[in-house]
C-alpha cells in the first residue's frame, strides 16, 4: 500500500484542506501543538501522531501550513523536526504552504537538501472557503521536477497550481500579490469616502468603477462600501474575510523583504498601507475582515 500522507498545522486554513486530502481518498497522519486542533482532525478520520518527526518517519510526503517563518523553520529544523534524524529521508517530499519571506523558503530548502529531502514552497491564495471547497490557487517555488510532484497532492486541495520559480519564488508571488491588493483595497475606500463626501450615490460609484480605469479584484468582485454589494464581508459587518491583522502581517513581510534585497527597496505606498491597517487593528478592529479599513477612512466609526 502508499504510504499515507502527512500534515503539520491543522488550523483554519490545514484543516479543511487535510481534510480535502482525505476525501480524496489519502489516509492522512497529522500533528498540531494544539491539542482541540489535532482533535478535530482525528474526529475528521486523520491519525494524529506526537511530532513533526513521527509524521515525517510514517509519511513521504508532508504538507505544512504554519502561521509563520518562525514556526516553520521549528517544525523544519527542530529537535522533534521533521528533518530530524529517523525522520523526511531521501525521496520524502515536503510542501510549505505557510505565508512567511522568500527567505524562510530557501533557507528551509537549503536545510532540505542538506539531507538529500526535498521541499518546495506553496503558498496560497483563497481563504478558509476555498480551503473548504478545495479551491485554492498554490504558488510553487523549488526545481522544476518537484514542481510536477507536488501538483500531484495540491490538486486534490485547489484549483489552480501555478510554478513560480525556484525555492522562494511562490513565497515572492503571494508577497507582491497581497502588497499590490493591500494598495488597492486602500485605494477604493478612499474613491468610496470621497464619494459619500460629494453626494454621490455609492452603487454609481461602483458600477463607474467597474466598467473604467479604476477597476481592480477590491472594487469589483470585494467591494469594501457596505450596501454596494451581497456576499462580501462589507455586507455584513466586515466578519468573516480576510482579517486585516493577517493583511497587515503580509505587508510587513512585503516591506520587510525590500528593505533586505539588495539593493534596497522602498515601497512608499506598500509602507502607508501597512499604516493605515496598523491603525485600524490599534483601534480594535485587527480581526475584522481588510476591507473594514472604508469605516476609518470614511471617519464612520464610533
Ligand atoms: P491558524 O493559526 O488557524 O493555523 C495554524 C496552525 O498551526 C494552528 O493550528 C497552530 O496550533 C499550528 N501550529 C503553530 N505552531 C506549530 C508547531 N510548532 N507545530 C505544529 N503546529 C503548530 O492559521 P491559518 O489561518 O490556518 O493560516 C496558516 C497560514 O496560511 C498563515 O501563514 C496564513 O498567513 C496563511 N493564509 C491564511 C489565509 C486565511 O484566510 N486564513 C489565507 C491565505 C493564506
Amino acid at each position: 500500500a502508499s504510504k499515507p500522507l502527512g500534515f503539520i498545522g491543522l488550523g483554519n486554513m490545514g484543516g479543511p484542506m487535510a481534510r480535502n486530502l482525505m476525501k480524496a481518498g489519502h489516509e492522512v497522519v497529522g500533528f498540531d501543538v494544539s491539542a482541540s486542533n489535532l482533535a478535530a482532525f482525528a474526529d475528521a478520520g486523520g491519525r494524529p501522531l506526537e511530532s513533526p518527526l513521527a509524521v515525517a518517519s510514517v509519511a513521504k510526503t508532508v504538507v505544512t501550513m504554519l502561521p509563520q517563518g518562525s514556526h516553520v523553520l521549528e517544525v523544519y529544523g527542530g529537535k522533534e523536526g521533521l528533518l530530524a534524524d529517523g525522520g523526511a529521508e531521501n525521496g520524502s517530499l515536503l510542501i510549505d504552504c505557510s505565508t512567511c519571506e522568500p527567505a524562510i523558503g530557501q533557507q528551509v530548502a537549503r536545510m532540505a537538501s542538506e539531507r538529500g529531502v526535498s521541499a518546495v514552497d506553496a503558498p496560497v491564495s483563497g481563504g478558509t472557503p476555498a480551503a473548504e471547497q478545495a479551491t485554492l490557487t498554490f504558488m510553487v517555488g523549488g526545481p522544476e521536477p518537484l514542481f510536477q510532484a507536488a501538483s500531484a497532492i495540491l490538486q486534490h486541495m485547489g484549483k489552480k497550481v501555478v510554478y513560480c520559480g525556484d525555492a522562494g519564488m511562490g513565497q515572492a508571488a503571494k508577497l507582491c500579490n497581497n502588497l499590490v491588493l493591500g494598495i488597492t483595497m486602500a485605494g477604493v475606500c478612499e474613491g468610496h469616502a470621497l464619494a459619500e463626501r460629494l453626494g454621490l450615490d455609492q452603487k454609481k460609484l461602483a458600477e463607474i468603477l467597474n466598467t473604467s480605469s479604476g477597476r481592480c479584484w477590491s472594487s469589483e468582485v470585494y467591494n469594501p462600501c457596505p450596501g454596494v454589494m451581497e456576499g462580501v464581508p462589507a455586507a455584513r459587518g466586515y466578519t468573516g474575510g480576510f482579517a486585516c491583522d493577517l493583511m497587515l502581517k503580509d505587508l510587513g513581510l512585503a516591506t520587510g523583504a525590500a528593505l533586505a534585497s539588495k539593493p534596497k527597496l522602498g515601497l512608499p505606498m506598500g509602507g502607508l498601507a501597512l499604516q493605515m491597517y496598523s491603525q485600524m487593528s490599534a483601534r480594535g478592529d485587527g480581526t475584522k475582515d481588510f476591507s473594514g479599513l472604508f469605516l476609518h477612512i470614511s471617519e464612520k466609526k464610533e
